[in-house]
């Protein structure tokens, strides 16, 4: 663990194995961080608030450039990290686990330098001025991204941090500990303190010393984190899960809108919030899309291109919802719940394909977190906006129309906070965040910069 800028082991003395969900091997170890590591790394987070706070921004900016290029010059290590712990593939591990976190860092470091930290409204002057100590709370799906994802905007903001990585991915976590002393952030800006989720994590939630709890995760936890914030009335933002629908409209080009929608649903073995698991397709062609998405998802191989899902947990869940879908009445044409033949080892889940799903089924609703599409036919566009809008969750979404403006006109009566417009690309400065029970707050760019600020006016 790194607090007040010194590597340390865990105050109780115990650690956590890290296993390779490729080989099932335990890879690493890492402390398991206690309440009483998360009070010292909240005291040294505080101590460190006045004299980061009081940097000029330009040169917290610099500081945050440097960290970039330290990540774009240890992408290797990065790389070779994310896929031990979480078990990416190559080529995926190095776009999405690494080069994807290094572009946020960077625009963070623009942001913090372009932004208007001070305006003039009337008679009065408006600062922005940092919340003060961040307890940043993050998942193993991206392990990297979420921590850059929270961490760069709140140095950009002036806070200080103390993070608590997910207990399957903290390795590429400590990397990044390292890179950020090496950059030259001063001791106690950011502190880095593992260990498991009831234990470290609740500890640095609840901590009245933490000014903002900043959380990515499951529905469950966010509630109890939310719930546990507002007693303590403090600032929280909450990234929580998704059900997200790609609608495909009359007239828009299904094989690219289906082998779009599968790749987004499979990327990362299924396990993105954002995903679209539910895809959207009118009566007339829903046979043609069953059968393109039955073939596309056969390409998705257990080991090659699809990897594995994070733990055993997580793989056996996963199956349970594929049994609990056909037994619902829904048809498996592709995957399946069973294991994969060729693999002996690994947590691998088949790429599967249910159709015929009724909108309120099981599987229509939940969050599945694994490589599942769920294949749904509506009848008209009033039709398709009612089940894309008939979940608790609004996090993302895409529309495939016969031209843009159909579908941005369809995309603005969706309750969800992104939507990508017949195949648009992903935006690391768009705000990313949820409508509905998918959370609180948004993420990146200048809108996730203003979570981590609050304001003060100054009149004359
Ligand atoms: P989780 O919510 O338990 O874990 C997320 C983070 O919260 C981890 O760092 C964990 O240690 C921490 N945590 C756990 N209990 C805590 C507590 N009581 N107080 C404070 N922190 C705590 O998620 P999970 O069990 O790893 O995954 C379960 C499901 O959550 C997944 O199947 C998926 O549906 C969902 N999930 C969503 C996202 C997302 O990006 N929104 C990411 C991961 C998982």
């Amino acid at each position: 663990m790194f607090v007040g800028g010194q590597w340390r082991l865990a105050s109780g003395g115990e650690h956590i194995d890290v296993i390779d969900p490729v080989t099932e091997k335990v890879v690493g170890q890492v402390p398991a961080g206690t309440a009483q590591d998360v009070d010292d790394a909240v005291r040294a987070a505080r101590a460190a608030l006045p004299g980061w706070a009081a940097t000029p921004p330009a040169r917290r900016g610099a500081v945050l450039a440097a960290v970039r290029d330290l990540m774009a010059a240890r992408r290797a290590d990065i790389v070779a990290t994310v896929q031990a712990e979480l078990g990416a593939p190559a080529a995926f591990a190095a776009a999405v686990h690494t080069d994807m976190p290094t572009a946020v860092m960077g625009t963070f470091a623009d942001l913090a330098a372009e932004h208007p930290f001070e305006e003039k409204v009337g008679n009065s002057r408006v600062y922005q001025e940092p919340v003060g100590v961040v307890g940043a709370i993050t998942p193993w799906n991206y392990p990297l991204h979420q921590i850059v994802a929270k961490v760069a905007p709140a140095l950009a903001a002036g806070c200080t941090v103390v993070l608590k990585p997910a207990e399957d991915t903290p390795l590429v976590a400590q990397l990044f500990a390292e890179i950020l002393a090496a950059a030259g952030l001063p001791a106690g800006v950011f502190n880095l303190v593992t260990g498991l989720g009831p234990v470290a994590g609740q500890a640095l939630a609840e901590h009245p010393g933490v000014d903002l709890v900043s959380f990515t995760g499951s529905t469950a936890v966010g509630r109890r984190i939310g719930a546990a914030a507002g007693g303590a009335v403090k600032r929280v933002a909450l990234e929580l899960g998704g059900k997200s629908a790609s609608v495909i409209l009359p007239g828009a080009d299904l094989p690219r809108a289906v082998n779009v929608s599968l790749a987004n649903v499979f990327a990362n073995s299924g396990q993105t919030c954002s995903a679209w698991t539910r895809m959207l397709v009118d009566a007339e062609r829903y046979d043609e899309a069953v059968e393109l998405a039955a073939a596309a998802a056969a390409k998705y191989r257990p080991g090659e291109r699809l990897g594995p899902v994070v733990n055993a947990r997580q793989r056996d869940r996963v199956r349970g919802y594929i049994r609990k879908g056909a037994e619902d009445g829904a048809r498996i044409v592709a995957g399946g719940p069973d294991a994969p033949e060729d693999l002996g080892t690994g947590y691998y889940v088949r790429a599967t394909v249910l159709a015929d799903v009724e909108p309120e089924a099981t599987v229509a609703q939940e969050e599945i977190f694994g490589p599942v599409v769920v294949l749904i036919r509506y009848q008209d566009e009033e039709d398709a906006l009612r089940i894309a809008n008939g979940t608790v969750y609004g996090l993302a979404g895409a529309v495939w129309g016969p031209d843009e403006e159909t579908a941005v006109a369809f995309a603005r009566r969706m309750d969800t906070g992104q939507v990508d417009i017949n195949g648009g690309r992903f935006n690391p400065r768009a705000p990313f965040g949820g409508y509905k029970q998918s959370g609180v707050g948004r993420e990146l760019g200048a809108h996730g910069l203003a979570e981590y600020l609050q304001t003060k006016s100054l009149q004359f």
